[in-house]
């Protein structure tokens, strides 16, 4: 009878557990994913789409408005997600799962060519923040451009992989056609800057308003829709400012993301849904115990310096 009792007990716990974790959301934050990397970020991939709830742009709407993951835009079909399927026991399953925005910074082309392809043979779509300058820029410019404005390139790697097989092309960016292409398929195109600013205490504010204001202006001009997603460059505590914050706010900006890694809970400020850094080629474990608190916890002070700086 006692055993009983003590795994009732048990059983009543961890649902608990699971329906708090279903009114939870990870962010996390790739940046180069290497073709070399397609093996383990494929395995990563495979554990997001087990354990939680990959979400869109409509996805995170109704996560907001309901207050869980019970219902959104990808649904899962065979053991993958996919748009237009409809399971019966899906919302019970879905419930219990913490939700998940998997987002890409800087606008590298080997986001659009190897990472995009591995999230939709899952039915998982993407959030990718790009720096809108970055855009249109010429080949021959863009690795002079990456150097300047801390963009951490892995082409090294790249340019012996692409002597071997084909998938990754000598530019470093993408371009107007691959945004496109991504935000048609159904992946959530954000801004990342125009030029990849740090927004240090010493930047002119008009500096701010081109990155900010004239940034999401020039996407939103060359993509034909409001973009509403915004992700802060650098993270460390002294990027982040309050005056460039009600700038973002004001600019129309929603969603702003940083990279101080905590869960989102329902009910949290939208403006400063922490994202976990994550690398594809993370060993496995490591992983595991960086989306499972241990980023959180070396961030904690980060985190409170970032928010302080933002007066959030
Ligand atoms: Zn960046």
């Amino acid at each position: 009878m006692a055993g009983d009792r003590a795994s009732s007990v048990i059983e009543g716990s961890v649902a608990i557990e699971s329906a708090r974790m279903g009114n939870t959301l990870r962010a996390v934050a790739y940046h180069a994913v290497p073709q070399s990397s397609m093996s383990s970020f494929s395995r990563q991939l495979d554990y997001f789409a087990k354990h939680y709830v990959p979400l869109d742009a409509e996805g995170f709407t109704q996560f907001l408005a309901q207050g869980s993951c019970q219902s959104f835009g990808m649904l899962e079909n065979n053991g993958h997600y996919s748009a237009n399927t409809t399971i019966s026991n899906w919302q019970d399953r879905a419930r219990h799962r913490p939700g998940l925005i998997i987002s890409f910074d800087d606008g590298l082309i080997e986001q659009y060519e190897v990472a995009a392809p591995l999230l939709e043979a899952r039915g998982m779509r993407g959030w990718f923040f790009v720096p809108s300058a970055l855009l249109d820029l010429e080949q021959e410019f863009q690795q002079d451009f990456c150097a300047l404005h801390d963009i951490s390139l892995r082409r090294k790697e790249a340019r012996k992989e692409k002597t071997q097989h084909s998938l990754v092309s000598n530019r470093i960016a993408m371009g107007l056609n691959e945004i496109k292409d991504l935000a048609r398929r159904g992946h959530v195109i954000g801004c990342h800057t125009a030029h990849h600013v740090r927004m240090r205490p010493t930047l002119d504010t008009a500096i701010l308003f081109d990155e900010i204001v004239e940034a999401k202006k020039e996407l939103e001009m060359r993509l034909g829709y409001p973009v509403n997603a915004f992700a802060w460059v650098g993270g460390e505590p002294d990027t982040y400012r309050a005056d460039a914050l009600q700038m973002l706010c004001e600019a129309g900006f929603s969603w702003i993301f940083t990279t101080q890694s905590s869960l989102f809970r329902v009910g949290g400020d939208t403006r400063a849904i922490h994202r976990t850094v994550l690398e594809p080629d993370l060993p496995f474990p490591l992983f595991l115990a960086k989306i499972n608190g241990l980023s959180d916890l070396m961030h904690c002070g980060r985190r409170k310096a970032s928010l302080n700086a933002m007066r959030l």
